[in-house]
């Protein structure tokens, strides 16, 4: 080799070193910025951490909240509502009563027959209607002529044909989603209202008077027997089924609970009297709050950014309105840290374009190259072309969210089995032991989207029980799925508490 050949060769060698290093070199930033991004994931798993040991915790501190929201007006971010519902259906119920369910854009009237004997296959008739969007600002009267008019309609299309017995008034169990003071089971004045409704003239009223006159204008004679919220609808609908029933639970859009509770540990209203001895409660736990509960940072930013900051601190960690948020916040977070992601999509920054829907989705992607993963975040997040490895962390960060939203959702139903002594732990004042105390069978009513629909959610809470119950005591604990409980358990409740008498109820 010539002195031109040993410096061409000298040359090429010197270049393919050089490539080498850009090669090694980009490898070495790759790893490094996988490395970040897995550093992001560990942190949300520690922060999301869920050991039995803190869900007991929680447990505790439920128990401990319920007590001091029954003992003053008050005393816990648990507001404790009384419902002065104090006797349940039965399952003897017999006749024809209705049901209408004011929720969110929508409300729902229902015809329940109910032929005794627990009549497992409720017969019903149900038709949902949307609000005109003009009417959710209007007037009262307006509103109520509305729903009335629609009523009647819904009455006499029933009704067709069957004779409905003359001596006897329709009786109406109404649903009704939004704050309430109520003042008997048939009356309760708004506190105000949420999810998009503003008819400032009706804040302060009896919603029922409102209802009940409107029906009188429209010449429907029917009566407005109950007014419930829904997780008490709910737990009337589980309590006809199952007379073991002290509890029910809404996991949907948002979160709720409600139970049975002895009048006399009702200490903040002393000199209320039910026949029963006890009444349910209702206890807006969506605003629940412990220093036990597992907060991170993406917790506190969609709080800071909720229109309601500082409050319904349980829900916004396990309902179905923020999981697909926390886990859009986490993404975020991921790609800013690295272009794993490629670079920032603007969707990942626009508030709740994850639904939760969709993070069920991408969790439950059992395709072995995720390609549902792909979808999503290619047509929602507009994030093309991610590769397998990438998928799979976002289905990581879906089930750390979801996990813990699950377990801490079975952490507040086992502290209301420990507030009335079903959690086989003897209470928790009376200091006994585990082993000495048997656990009768309770059953807890479940309805809502995000328990019924998202089967990784249903398994990661019932798991939760059985860990902090342990097995034994879970076995007596049984969770029924409540399909359109409100509903029909307002009817139930209509039927129970009919101006004709309560002669199917059962007292508490
Ligand atoms: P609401 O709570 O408004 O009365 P639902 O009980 O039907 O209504 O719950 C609806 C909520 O459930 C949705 O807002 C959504 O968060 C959640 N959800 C519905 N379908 C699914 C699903 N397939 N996977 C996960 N969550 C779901
Ligand atoms: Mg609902």
């Amino acid at each position: 080799m010539g002195k031109v050949g040993v410096a061409v060769a000298a040359a090429g060698a010197a270049a393919a070193c050089v490539a080498a290093a850009v090669v090694v070199g980009r490898r070495v930033r790759r790893r490094r910025k996988w490395g970040k991004v897995l550093g992001v994931l560990r942190e949300v798993e520690e922060g999301c951490e869920t050991s039995v040991g803190r869900l007991k915790q929680v447990v505790d501190a439920m128990a401990v909240e319920m007590h001091a929201g029954l003992a003053s007006e008050g005393g816990s971010k648990l507001r404790m509502l009384l419902t002065f519902v104090d006797n349940l259906p039965s399952g003897s119920e017999k006749g024809t009563y209705y049901a209408l369910h004011l929720g969110g854009t929508y409300f729902r009237m229902l015809r329940v027959k109910p032929e005794g004997q627990r009549s497992l296959a409720l017969a019903r008739d149900v038709e949902r209607q949307l609000i005109p969007q003009h009417l959710m600002t209007s007037t009262t009267e307006d509103l109520f002529d509305f729903i009335a008019s629609s009523l009647k309609e819904f009455v006499e299309r029933e009704e067709n044909g069957s004779a409905f017995p003359l001596d006897r008034r329709r009786e109406l169990g109404f649903t009704f989603s939004y704050p309430v003071k109520q003042t008997s089971v048939s009356s309760g004045i708004l506190i105000k209202w949420t999810k998009g409704f503003a008819i400032e003239d009706m804040v302060g009223k009896d919603v029922v008077d409102c209802l009940q006159q409107a029906l009188t204008r429209k010449g429907l004679s029917m009566r407005v027997s109950a007014l419930v919220n829904d997780t008490v609808g709910t737990l009337a609908l589980g309590h006809y089924h199952d007379a073991d029933t002290v509890a029910a639970v809404i996991i949907g859009t948002g979160t709720n609970a409600c139970y049975v509770e002895r009048m006399d540990a009702i200490i903040k209203c002393q000199g209320i009297l039910t026949s029963s001895g006890g009444m349910v409660v209702n206890m807006e736990w969506g605003n629940f709050w412990s220093s036990h509960l597992p907060r991170t940072s993406y917790d506190i930013d969609l709080d800071a950014n909720s229109p309601n900051p500082n409050e319904q601190g349980f829900e916004k960690m396990i309902s179905g309105m923020y999981l697909g948020d926390i886990v859009r916040r986490v993404l975020l977070r991921m790609s800013q840290e690295s272009d794993i992601l490629g670079p920032v999509s603007p969707k990942l920054l626009t508030p709740f374009i994850l639904r939760t829907p969709l993070v069920a989705s991408m969790h439950e992607d059992d395709s072995p190259d995720l390609a549902k993963v792909a979808k999503i975040l290619g047509d929602t997040l507009e994030i093309p072309d991610v590769p397998l490895k990438v998928r799979k962390l976002v289905v990581n960060v879906c089930d750390v969210v979801t996990r813990r939203a699950a377990r801490l959702a079975a952490a507040g139903i086992v502290g209301i089995l420990k507030k009335i002594g079903r959690d086989g732990s003897g209470g928790i004042t009376s200091g006994r032991s585990r082993s000495d105390v048997r656990i009768k069978r309770t059953a807890v009513a479940i309805e809502g989207g995000l328990y019924t629909n998202y089967a990784m959610f249903r398994e990661y809470l019932n798991e939760a029980m059985v860990e902090i119950l342990g097995e034994d005591a879970a076995e007596q604990v049984i969770l029924e799925v409540m399909e359109d409980g409100s509903g029909i358990g307002a009817s139930l409740l209509a039927a129970s508490h009919a101006s004709h008498g309560p002669d199917a109820a059962q007292m508490l």
